[in-house]
């Protein structure tokens, strides 16, 4: 079983704008390049966990989504980092409408990427920009990690609820890397990976 990094895309890997799918407007951040390195050179599955509820909406098709994905895994493999896996929620957001149980803060995404990848939750963790993706995480037993770019989630009502806490807060992912490595040798009686 491998352990993985699950990230969020949007507003956490790029910059967020709603609904893009043009690829002229996907832009990394570029503190990620060397945090994704490392964790993938010590043995992390990177896998993006997305919504995308921008399908079930009709702004955008699967295939337009294909592209801005090819897109980013395009970004990243110039900096020697290659994705695992890509998964979506192409589900709509829109309560009133069926629910899915994939869109975050459901787990659903994880829990397929898990089986189809054979990934252990309980060795991974889930980066996001919102308290969502920290649900998503902790609900599928993972630790987490709200990387608060934003600060937009600060004050959101959610942060009382233990559902949506996150393990650590970071402002972004320059310092990732050593809190996972340090945090892994607390759990793992200072083995090294
Ligand atoms: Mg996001
Ligand atoms: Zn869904």
């Amino acid at each position: 079983m491998d352990k993985a990094i699950f990230l969020d895309k949007d507003g956490t890997l790029i910059k967020d704008v709603p609904y893009n799918v043009d690829p002229a407007r996907i832009k990394c951040y570029p503190d990620i390049f060397p945090a994704l390195r490392l964790l993938q050179k010590r043995g992390y599955k990177l896998v993006v966990i997305s919504n995308q509820s921008g399908i079930a909406k009709r702004y955008f098709t699967a295939a337009d989504l294909e592209i801005a994905f090819s897109e980013l895994r395009d970004q990243l493999k110039t900096e020697h980092i290659i994705l695992d896996g890509i998964y979506y929620c192409p589900h709509s957001d829109i309560p009133a409408e069926a629910q899915c149980n994939c869109r975050k803060p459901l787990p659903g995404l994880l829990y397929k990427a898990a089986s189809e990848l054979h990934i252990d939750l309980k060795k991974s963790w889930m980066i996001g920009d919102i308290l969502n993706d920290v649900a998503a995480g902790r609900a599928a037993g993972c630790q987490t990690i709200l990387v608060d770019r934003s600060k937009r989630e600060r004050l959101d009502d959610q942060i009382s609820n233990p559902k949506f806490t996150p393990d650590f807060v970071l402002d972004d992912f320059l310092e990732l890397n050593q809190l996972i490595a340090l945090k892994n040798r607390h759990y793992e009686g200072y083995e090294i990976k």
